[in-house]
């Protein structure tokens, strides 16, 4: 039994660097009893727009409500379609789903998990019919009406064509951003600023995390982040007074004014998480496992966040419970992939429909990453492994 502890994540450190900045802002907002969408809100609205260098923000509940909301903007519904990813965090599917549409999955690209702007190609060449009405998916007679790219573990997904393909066919985009809050796509554009509705999660376990559920939209078109502050408030404007039929997608004060706080901090973080993953990758090197483990792959040109950073190896199952006899704390994202989720059985994918997804969902394994750990503990996650291996 080991010594070293290394948990796959510990928030404690995190709130001992900026609770003196943020006991005071709490402090007079509990005086103040405004909870509700109020001035926090909006500075963080602006805040995270800024960051993310889009026009508009709209905070909201979750980034699983930041997700069915952008749906729902965008008029998705019952025999629409959306293409999306399986390899990712249930709500990417969930959301689309509960809008009436059909989620249909697409395989991903085996070094960087996200969704393979090839396997869009394919799908639509075979198995789409192009016409009047754009882009029929002809097995299930729905319109195909948007793409849904996610950028996994904090690195974006290959947006120039995809981008491309959602242009030729009039498809809307939506970033499924949750994962990936300051990353950049090739020539800097971040996460969030590409597709017409970018969707970002505030889950504590994000890299910017609130002290509880909530997330938040982007978008440049100033119609439809309208549309969206509207929806989120059961669709009333003026208020009580309903045109449309929203939901209650509130992000309330005290979030806010955490979230305020911490996204001051959220760059110096950031390095943090990339310092560590350039650790790891020179331990890994100097253990000789590089050509046993399989390490993430950072697309040149972009910049990776390291929301989770992942391993592949074919014996993960065995590596995963050793690591936890070693006190190293590790976690699988995901371990069944969306289209063979019993939820779509509906859907009627089959195991060998998505085998890059499958195999990641075989193989791959989260190991510590949070930006306070020390290089010792990066140290022993590392010898823990080289032991593993003999
Ligand atoms: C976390 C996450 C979500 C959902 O966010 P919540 O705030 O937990 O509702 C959606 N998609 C992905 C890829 C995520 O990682």
């Amino acid at each position: 039994m080991s010594t070293i502890k290394v948990p796959l994540l510990d928030l404690r450190l995190q709130y001992a660097s900026f609770k003196d900045e943020l006991l005071p802002i709490l402090e007079r907002l509990y005086e103040s009893q405004y909870f509700i969408l109020g001035p926090e809100v909006t500075a963080l609205e602006s805040a995270v727009a800024t960051y993310s260098g889009c026009a508009h923000g709209i905070g909201v509940s979750s980034g699983t409500d930041a997700l069915l909301l952008a749906l729902m903007a965008l008029g998705i519904g019952p025999g629409d379609a959306v293409l999306t990813s399986p390899y990712t965090f249930f709500a990417t599917g969930g959301t689309i789903a509960r809008t009436g549409a059909r989620p249909i999955y697409l395989d991903i690209d085996a070094p960087t998990y996200n969704l393979s702007p090839a396997a869009v190609q394919r799908f639509i060449d075979e198995e789409c019919t192009s016409g009047d009405d754009g882009l029929v998916h002809r097995a299930s007679a729905t319109r195909i009406k948007a793409l849904m790219p996610v950028h996994l573990y904090g690195q974006m997904a290959d947006m120039a064509p995809l981008l491309a393909i959602a242009r030729k066919h009039g498809l809307k985009v939506i970033e499924d951003a949750a994962q990936a809050i300051g990353s950049e796509y090739a020539g800097g554009a971040r996460a969030g600023s590409l597709g017409d509705i970018g969707c970002f999660s505030f889950f504590p376990t994000k890299n910017l995390g609130a002290f509880g559920d909530a997330g938040l939209c982007t978008a440049n078109d100033p119609e439809l982040a309208e549309l969206m502050r509207v929806l989120r408030v059961h669709g009333g404007k003026p208020k009580y007074y309903h045109a449309l039929i929203g939901g209650n997608f509130r992000i309330d004060e005290l979030q806010a004014a955490v979230l305020n706080v911490k996204l001051r901090h959220l760059e110096g973080w950031t390095e943090g998480r990339r310092r560590n993953a350039a650790t790891y990758a020179r331990l890994f090197g100097e253990a000789g496992l590089t050509g046993t483990v399989g390490l993430p792959y950072a697309t040149p040109g972009y910049r990776h966040i390291y929301n989770q950073y992942v391993i592949r190896v074919p014996e993960r199952d065995r590596l995963k419970a050793h690591l936890a006899e070693e006190g190293v704390g590790t976690e699988i994202y995901y371990p069944v992939p969306l289209h063979l989720q019993g939820c779509f059985a509906y859907l009627g994918y089959k195991a060998g429909d998505c085998p890059e997804s499958e195999r990641a969902a075989a193989e791959t394994l989260a190991l510590p990453i949070f930006p306070e750990l020390r290089e010792e503990q990066l140290a022993h996650v590392v010898a823990a492994i080289r032991r593993f291996y003999g």
